[in-house]
């Protein structure tokens, strides 16, 4: 139903590493990842593999990434079933359930996906994309589904590809490696200098201009933080379906209580950024999916503010509507190359979040 690759099967590339097929810290990375490799991660991938010399079948993967097949599939299924059961605690049993994902995708996109880019190896497209520095008084973190890890079609990944790993920082949803990772960076950085791209539904979203605008009586900490060059504003980028979403920001807030003893968690909407990019892809849902478009939309907004008119964040909005044309049109050659229609992506409105 989107631009998924044609449905042929691969066997999993685990022999490549020595017979265990664990991820090693130097793949692990580039992917785009930034933690150490998931322990939970590895354990799985163990597990699969010692599974396929048990049973005598082959771990053989097909579809949009990471989906198991066949016989093998049976039998994990089961496997894996009794394994979540076992686990006690609901947050064990749901990082099991990111780690699994995620060690699947890993296995199932070995060889196969540009570990940049993330497009199959013939359609990469990372030679047309142009880096650009992102202005040190921001920092992106892309918290992202594990089912949107190493999709191709995700647009979150532009970031790292256009700003470096450093500056738009990928955090798996369910990942504890990850999340304390990003969770200590906000401690460092303090409340008032996260920020989550989301309609708080419990209070009246405040857009960038509200939250930043030194005229704005409110947020005087959040601009002080702006302008301090040492001490960046975190924008937490929620990089899922939008039915997913309103999970993952449960998670966030659960974790701000956590962390700052209340569950408030400050978050702004857009007001002209969505609107601004509709040009690219006119489509009513476009603003809540798209990821890309967010980070555009902050940029976008801040530059309009005197205070913040001076760090180039127009050419850096520019940078990422860029790379976001470059992988539109990586998506439609493929299609067009394997002979499918492209209106399809018109039609429905998820192609690409
Ligand atoms: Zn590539």
């Amino acid at each position: 139903m989107n631009f998924a690759p044609h449905s042929s099967l691969r066997e999993a590339e685990v022999n490549d590493t020595g017979c265990s097929g664990s991820i090693a810290l130097e793949e692990w990375l580039r992917w785009g990842c930034v933690s150490p490799v998931p322990a939970m991660v590895n354990e799985i991938i163990r597990d699969l593999k010692l599974l396929e010399n048990n049973i005598d079948a082959h771990m053989v993967f097909g579809g949009n990434g990471g989906k198991l097949q066949g016989d093998f599939k049976v039998q994990e299924d089961k496997k894996h079933r009794e394994k979540y059961l076992a686990l006690g605690d609901s947050d064990k049993k749901f990082q099991f359930f990111s780690a699994r994902q995620i060690a699947c995708r890993l296995l199932g996109s070995r060889g196969y996906l540009c570990q940049k880019c993330w497009l199959p190896m013939e359609d990469c497209m990372c030679s047309k994309v142009e880096p650009c520095s992102l202005w040190n008084g921001i920092r992106f973190w892309l918290y992202m589904h594990p089912k949107d890890f190493l999709r191709q079609n995700n647009t979150g990944k532009l970031l790292w590809q256009v700003f470096g790993v450093q500056a738009a920082i990928l955090c798996l949803y369910g990942i504890s490696e990850d999340e304390e990772i990003m969770w200590n960076a906000f401690k460092d950085a303090g409340k008032a200098r996260v920020c989550c791209l989301y309609p708080n539904q419990n209070i009246a979203p405040k857009t960038a201009q509200d939250a930043f605008s030194s005229q704005s009586s409110a947020d005087l900490e959040c601009t002080h933080s702006l302008t301090n060059r040492d001490r960046p504003l975190n924008f937490v980028l929620i990089d899922g379906t939008w039915s997913n979403s309103a999970a993952m920001f449960r998670r966030l807030k659960e974790q701000a209580k956590f962390v700052w003893g209340e569950e408030d968690l400050p978050c702004i909407s857009l007001a002209v950024g969505a609107s601004a990019m509709h040009k690219l892809r006119p489509q009513p849902s476009w603003d809540h999916t798209c990821t890309a478009a967010a980070a555009i939309g902050v940029l976008a907004e801040l530059q309009l503010l005197p205070e913040y008119s001076s760090y180039g964040l127009d050419k850096q909005a520019e940078a990422v509507e860029d790379a976001l044309i470059v992988l539109l049109e990586a998506l439609t050659a493929r299609r067009l190359r394997m002979g499918r229609s492209i209106t399809r992506k018109v039609r429905h409105s998820r192609n690409i979040c």
